[in-house]
């Protein structure tokens, strides 16, 4: 798949952040199938809510579910969103055998596809989705800096 397919998925998961209730971090995931069709998008929700699980990967996923009807299986899909997984996504990326994951702005502080951990591509693991990171960094990061500037 091309780059500028790639960044065509990224921008979809920026727009699927704008969904986020102004309480919530504006983090958007939108899950794709094989054939780079949209199946599900989601925001996070965390504080809509009320639900420490509620993560825009994790709302996309179990929206994805329930729509490509093999019960909960993603495999073939890609699974793009504006900041890098945590440990609960990531592993839950793994577990619904999504077979890609992009994502925008690098996370230092929690994030697990690379930067504090790399949850996705422990090799004990018998599923390992392929990642590619930093697609529209620039425009995913700004979204967040814009959120905890008016916060402040
Ligand atoms: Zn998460």
């Amino acid at each position: 798949m091309s780059a500028e397919r790639d960044a065509a998925m990224v921008r979809a998961a920026i727009a699927a952040a704008a969904s986020a209730d102004e309480r919530d971090v504006p983090v958007g995931a939108v899950v794709f199938d094989a054939s780079g069709h949209e199946i599900a998008r989601a925001a996070n929700a965390r504080e809509a809510l009320g639900d420490p699980t509620a993560h825009a990967e994790v709302l996309a996923l179990r929206r994805a579910a329930e729509i490509v009807g093999d019960g909960w299986r993603l495999e073939g899909t890609t699974l793009a969103v504006t900041l890098e997984p945590c440990t609960m996504c990531a592993g839950a990326l793994v577990l619904a055998r999504v077979e890609r994951v992009l994502f925008g702005a690098w996370e230092p502080k929690t994030g697990a596809v690379g930067s504090l951990w790399d949850v996705v591509r422990d090799r004990r693991l018998n599923h390992r989705p392929q990642v590619r990171g930093g697609i529209l960094e620039a425009e995913c990061a700004a979204l967040l800096d814009t959120f905890f500037h008016t916060q402040r």
